[in-house]
């Protein structure tokens, strides 16, 4: 028996609505088949159902065949009628984030090996300040070396076993990871989605049917997971594309356990080791246990790259930016680094380590004398007080700026709230977030930035188009203005929030006055909209990051627009300097200190001043105690920077003292 119906599930059935759906068919016997226009797929793969495409409005026909035919059709029926279905509200959840779908990417072997005799210092870009030593743990990803082999008949039936062997091997292990304890929500949707795909009947037998062919069981596993990754990388939904990024992750698992290899992964980094990589994700390095890591090392990246910017709000050292020669370093078994002038030593002498452990040592003391100035409120000889504020990207750092005595939060990037979601994060997510922050740093203002994304900071969820120049492309409050859908939850959930802490709101990558003056339009309709829904609002202070050479040049005119100037040197330096502070290569050129940023952050503030709005800086140089002195003087009352750099920023404004 069959019936037709048009799908409410909103944004149709892709990830998780999709393997709600499956679970749900599973607990009947009979057999389900969903069928859109000529197309019919089994309803028990929830692969085979992503790859069907189903959209919101679509109609669909429902098949069943079988002792609970009747129940099954009716049950599934009401599932594709309820907008919610497969969302977290189904699930009468709160606060909680609707499950990721899984964004890991293949992660090949682990490798750390022995010495490689010869290397000893080298250089890269100072990332993050500090000095570490300690174990080489190596995350550098190789392809499975595997040569294809035809069966003999007599071997088929052993390998088709090993096939199923290292299925349930795998299913297992992640079912070990779902029930650890501790596992953030976002891991466990992460994981639990990998999990699905590793149980997927369409895998297992397409895997089993080459094996029953005569091929061998991790050419038949790299064989089925290309396929069905290629079919969703073909598809024409950004969520659907990047499942093929899982189905090659899970295909990876079954491969490594057919070959009894194992995938080591961060989790597994013993307390006190060096982190190398050629690259790692902001995200991947975000959910590391960074407590556990003394300290990065990185082929790519610069300076103020979202991997330096990490691991200083964690006060781990970091030289990132080595290029190539980071490979010479797979096979130390030690390095030291030093975070302040970019040097590593791949198995440093003794002499090498002792001077590590030295000013490993000076630096703890330092530490502890900075402490004295946890509470200290910096002033000005006019009695002015000079905010020292903290930078956070997520609330797990509340606490570490809390310890360091932030004076509230000056930059509070909202793109690693996006990037640990598969789905755009609801407007009750952020509502709650941005809430949560305001009631902790209360009366202290917290300046939350909109989305800034884009450049290097892509996210699924939104797709981005192919740029030959992504820092001069769609990124920030460009990209915001024209999603409205994506831009309009956060300022509503912003204006929520307001209603509990002093929250200021500010824009990233202004460079002209019309992107302030549209984005207010949107907040009145926010307003609007939230005065007639009756839900609790407030307003709040906007103002811009002045991070564009165009936004200096308009800034006295800016000035008359928004509450207050915050000062993004990072990328204002390398649009000033025109060098991707991405790039190792021009590293050099992204220097703050040049006389033509300098100027930039002076008329920036000059601007400020003479309008009598409040002008800050939140990019890494703000945390520079060598520049502090000049930015005071120029006029900057508030300064944002890594948890671990404020009290000695606090330091070296309280010591300014009367001289400003
Ligand atoms: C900046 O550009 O200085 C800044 C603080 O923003 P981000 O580093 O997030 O681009
Ligand atoms: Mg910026």
């Amino acid at each position: 028996m069959e019936r037709s119906t048009i799908v409410r599930v909103h944004d149709g059935l892709h990830a998780r609505p999709a393997t709600r759906f499956v679970k749900l068919a599973k607990g009947f016997e009979s057999d389900i088949e969903i069928v859109k226009a000529d197309k019919s797929v089994s309803a028990k793969s929830s692969v085979k159902l992503m790859l069907l495409g189903v959209k919101e409005n679509e109609e669909v026909t429902v098949r069943a065949n079988g002792a609970d035919a009747i129940e099954a059709i009716e049950a599934l029926i009401g599932y594709l009628e309820n907008p919610l279905s497969g969302t977290a509200e189904e699930d009468g959840a709160t606060a909680t984030e609707r499950a990721p779908q899984a964004i890991v990417q293949s992660r090949p072997a682990l490798s750390v090996g022995p010495v490689d005799a010869g290397v000893a210092g080298m250089k890269g870009v100072a990332a993050s300040e500090g000095f570490a030593i300690g174990p080489a743990f190596g995350f550098f990803p190789a392809e499975i070396q595997h040569e294809n082999r035809m069966l003999r008949p007599d071997e088929i039936a052993g390998e088709a076993a090993r096939l199923n062997q290292a299925f349930a091997t795998v299913q297992t292990r992640m079912d070990t990871s779902l029930a650890a304890k501790g596992l953030a929500e976002s891991d466990r949707g992460i994981i639990a989605a990998l999990k699905d795909i590793a149980c997927d009947e369409e895998l297992t037998n397409a895997a089993t049917v080459l094996v029953n062919g005569g091929i061998d069981a991790v050419s038949a596993v790299i064989g089925a997971t290309s396929k069905i990754a290629a079919d969703f990388a073909s598809m024409d939904d950004p969520y659907l594309n990047a499942r093929a990024d899982d189905v090659n992750a899970v295909g990876r698992q079954i491969c490594l356990a057919l070959l009894g290899q194992d995938d080591a992964n961060l989790e597994a980094i013993p307390s006190g080791s060096i982190l190398i990589a050629e690259d790692i994700g902001a995200w991947d390095l975000a959910r590391a246990p960074l407590k556990r890591i003394a300290g990065v090392i990185c082929g790519h990246g610069g300076a103020t790259s979202h991997v330096a910017i990490i691991a200083r709000a964690h006060g781990i050292p970091a030289v990132l930016g080595l290029g190539q020669i980071v490979h010479d370093l797979k096979g130390a078994k030690s390095v030291a680094l030093d975070g302040n002038s970019g040097a590593v030593f791949a198995d440093p002498d003794a002499a090498t380590a002792d001077r590590f452990r030295e000013a490993i040592g000076k630096d703890n003391a330092e530490k502890q004398l900075l402490k004295a100035y946890r509470d200290v409120t910096p002033t000005r000889a006019d009695g002015k007080i000079i905010e020292i504020a903290a930078n956070l990207g997520s609330l797990e750092e509340i606490e570490a700026a809390q310890e360091a005595g932030a004076m509230g939060v000056g930059l509070f990037r909202t793109e690693l709230l996006f990037m640990r979601h598969i789905h755009l994060p609801s407007e009750d997510l952020q509502a709650e977030t941005y809430a949560t922050l305001a009631k902790a740093f209360a009366p202290y203002p917290v300046i939350v930035r909109t989305l800034d994304i884009g450049g290097d900071k892509p996210i699924s969820g939104i797709d981005f188009p192919d740029e030959e120049n992504p820092f001069l492309g769609w990124r920030g409050i460009r990209m915001c203005l024209d999603r409205p859908d994506v831009f309009k939850p956060q300022l509503r959930a912003l204006l929520r929030a307001a209603v509990h802490g002093n929250i200021k709101v500010m824009l990233p990558m202004v460079s002209s006055i019309d992107e302030v003056r549209a984005t207010r339009v949107l907040i009145d309709k926010c307003i609007g909209e939230l005065k007639a829904q009756n839900t609790p609002h407030a307003t709040f202070d906007l103002g811009i990051m002045v991070e564009t050479p165009a936004a200096v040049m308009v800034a006295p005119m800016l000035a008359r627009e928004v509450a207050f100037f915050s000062i993004g040197t990072n990328d204002l330096t390398q649009y000033i300097m025109a060098a991707d502070r991405l790039n190792p290569t021009v590293a050099k050129l992204n220097d703050v200190r040049h006389p033509a940023v300098m100027a930039a952050i002076e008329m920036t503030a000059k601007a400020a001043v003479e309008a009598g709005i409040m002008v800050g800086m939140c990019g890494e140089a703000a945390g520079r105690v060598d520049l502090i002195p000049t930015f005071i003087k120029m006029g900057l009352t508030e300064l944002s920077m890594s948890p671990s750099s404020i009290q000695r920023a606090k330091k070296c404004v309280q010591e300014l003292g009367a001289a400003i």
